[in-house]
């Protein structure tokens, strides 16, 4: 029961691969060990090896002589006393003899085999006795014999330390070759992309377009002195369409386009990051003037100072970054675009002067822009006449580009399974429902008595919102349930697009929220689970009121959390970092924030009594048509 007035833009994927690193082999640990000029001629994989290895051991065992029996050194001499043992071969680790002389073997001999003793005696009794003896070296071929102790280790090392300077991305047989980066090298032109596909973020195109002229005519801003910046940083909410700017300037300049992504340099070796920035941008400058992109900075530039224990490696690649950009000014004509939807968590060092300095905000669409996007989206799509793009933009506050483009897409896809052959405005009315709430689930079961405090509960949100200085506009009422957890909502869309919002406008959405439990409360007599996701953005909202805006009784215009500077607000992931107040202020604001809660609880309850009939009468509407729409609405709450 999720009462939705502000969309939550998944984050969408860039899925054109075109353009994308595509030249680099992965290591392959079977794969070819060497590899010669004319490739696949000579192939020296792991199977190859250890079939060498088994070969070598077959071979080596065909030299263990003939089986013999093991026998003590005095039988040993015994049986040449005795004769038995006619001749004699002196092994260093065994010496070994033979009832018949090496000369007249014919048949079968018995050889006898004995671990030698330090016995002066030996030799003279075989000299009595006319055994013919030699020295030999132990089991036979020498030459396997190297192979297993020294080849074969050998190889083995060689092996492995092949596989490890696979692993850091590098083949060939050049290990120098270390830290090659894997930055694809796009040709002019060759994306496809021009300032015209992209909308709704007009100063972002001005800077940019500013930095396309500056690489195509450089005189012209060199010649008064004036200086481009080396660095220009792309910054704004996921979606906004940084990494498609950038295509554009690419597919604009006309230069060679370097493009490589943060995480591309954050490696398992330390040093490989570092090593492939230096490369980048030795190749870069071998091009100028040309354009480096780096995509996701904030991969390699998360600030130095608050990551628990440390990362050296990208450590090292971001002083690396850090150097380099240091060590060349833009005359050179290599231009350094960057993009980040993280901002704050960057390294302080990367936004001083001389390196991003300028930093380019990417923002939400307005709704001129987001009328233009849906324009440019549109263009391949067939649309009916009823299509009114400017109401689609008008339902659509908070969507960032790639929304739109998924928006247009569902609309499209949804005309094509209701059998249309043209995108019509419900379409698009639908797609925007489902984009925004996720997947309708008409046929999702849910008893008839949860149906009813659903209906009471959303008709709670909207009879608040109706009588509510200050609230927004209620669009529509649903109580079919769509995605994971709404089972209903109440959809209210700001009149216009908001920046600011008054005290009494941040009251009357607490109001509104508070209406669905509230409800529930007069008609059943008891609360349900249903409202919890309510609560959450009630409480968000009274803690703001009182830390942020300074909006409470007692710290009146007093800001009491300092957070860093952020242009998008807060993130999950940079939450507020200092707390500099007491803990006697943090139980004021618990206090105050419960206080505030309890006191709008009870207004927005004796409003709703004293409209219980509209209440009824509304939640019974929705019962049996299970959705109401803005102009419905509105005559049944002025009929009253
Ligand atoms: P970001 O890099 O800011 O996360 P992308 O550039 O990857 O966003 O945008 C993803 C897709 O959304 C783009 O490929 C494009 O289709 C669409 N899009 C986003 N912003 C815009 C825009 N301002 N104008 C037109 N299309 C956009
Ligand atoms: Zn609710
Ligand atoms: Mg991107």
């Amino acid at each position: 029961m999720a009462k939705q007035n502000q969309k939550e833009p998944e984050k969408k994927k860039d899925e054109e691969g075109c353009w994308e690193k595509g030249t680099c082999e992965e290591p392959d640990l079977f794969g070819p060990l060497f590899k010669m000029p004319n490739k696949g001629q000579f192939k020296f994989s792991l199977w190859y090896f250890l079939l060498t290895l088994f070969i070598l051991l077959m071979i080596n065992s065909l030299f263990v002589p003939t089986p013999d029996s093991l026998v003590g050194f005095s039988e040993f001499k015994k049986k040449i006393e005795q004769g038995e043992i006619v001749s004699v071969q002196l092994g260093d680790n065994f010496y070994y003899g033979y009832t018949a002389k090496p000369t007249e073997t014919k048949g079968p001999q018995k050889v006898y085999r004995t671990v030698p003793v330090n016995d002066p005696t030996f030799i003279p009794l075989m000299d009595s006795k006319g055994v013919s003896y030699t020295k030999i070296s132990e089991k036979g071929n020498a030459f396997v014999n190297f192979l297993l102790t020294w080849a074969v280790p050998f190889l083995m090392f060689f092996f492995i330390w092949r596989i490890l300077f696979q692993r850091m991305g590098n083949l060939g047989s050049n290990v120098l070759a270390l830290g090659r980066n894997r930055a694809a090298i796009v040709a002019e032109g060759t994306t496809g992309v021009s300032f015209n596909d992209v909308a709704g973020c007009e100063e972002a195109k001005e800077e940019l377009k500013e930095v396309v002229d500056f690489l195509k005519n450089p005189m012209k801003y060199t010649s008064i002195g004036g200086k481009i910046p080396k660095g220009v940083l792309l910054v704004g909410p996921p979606g906004t369409g940084k990494t498609l700017l950038a295509k554009a300037v690419a597919g604009e300049a006309g230069v060679p386009f370097f493009r490589i992504s943060g995480s591309d340099f954050v490696e398992m070796f330390v040093g490989v990051g570092a090593a492939r920035v230096r490369d980048l941008f030795r190749q870069a400058r071998e091009k100028a003037p040309c354009i480096i992109f780096i995509d996701e900075l904030d991969a390699i530039g998360k600030s130095r100072m608050n990551v628990l224990g440390g990362n050296d490696e990208r450590e090292q690649t971001l002083n690396q970054l850090l150097v380099e950009m240091d060590g060349f000014d833009s005359r050179t004509g290599v231009i350094i675009l960057a993009a980040t939807n993280r901002p704050e968590i960057l390294d302080p060092a990367l936004l001083r002067a001389g390196r991003f300095d300028r930093q380019v905000l990417v923002d939400r669409p307005d709704l001129a822009g987001r009328e233009a996007i849906l324009k440019i989206h549109v263009k391949g799509v067939k649309l009916a006449p009823d299509v009114d793009l400017h109401k689609v933009a008008r339902d659509t506050p908070g969507f960032v580009g790639a929304d739109l483009a998924n928006l247009v897409n569902e609309a499209a896809l949804l005309a094509v399974r209701n059998g249309r052959t043209a995108v019509t405005q419900a379409d698009f009315t639908e797609a925007i429902e489902k984009v925004i709430a996720g997947l309708q689930k008409k046929n999702r079961l849910i008893s008839p008595e949860q149906k009813r405090i659903v209906a009471y509960h959303e008709a709670g949100h909207a009879l608040v919102a109706a009588f509510t200085e200050g609230a927004d506009p209620v669009r529509k009422i649903t109580i079919v349930p769509r995605g994971i957890g709404a089972l209903g909502y109440t959809l209210q869309i700001p009149t216009e697009d908001k920046f600011l919002m008054t005290e009494k406008e941040l009251y009357g959405r607490i109001d509104t929220l508070l209406g669905g439990r509230a409800a529930e409360e007069i008609v059943f007599g008891t609360v349900s689970t249903g409202a919890a996701n309510d609560l959450v953005k009630v409480s968000d909202i009274a803690k703001r009121m009182i830390t942020e805006y300074g909006m409470s009784p007692k710290f009146r215009n007093v800001a009491l959390n300092q957070r860093q500077p952020t242009f998008l607000g807060p993130t999950a992931e940079a939450p507020s970092m200092y707390r500099d107040y007491s803990d006697a202020t943090q139980s004021y604001i618990d206090e105050t924030i419960a206080s505030i809660v309890n006191d709008r609880y009870e207004k927005v309850k004796n409003l709703l009594q004293e409209k219980r009939p509209l209440l009824e009468k509304l939640a019974n509407r929705l019962l049996e048509a299970e959705t109401i729409e803005e102009g419905e609405f509105a005559t049944l709450v002025h009929s009253n």
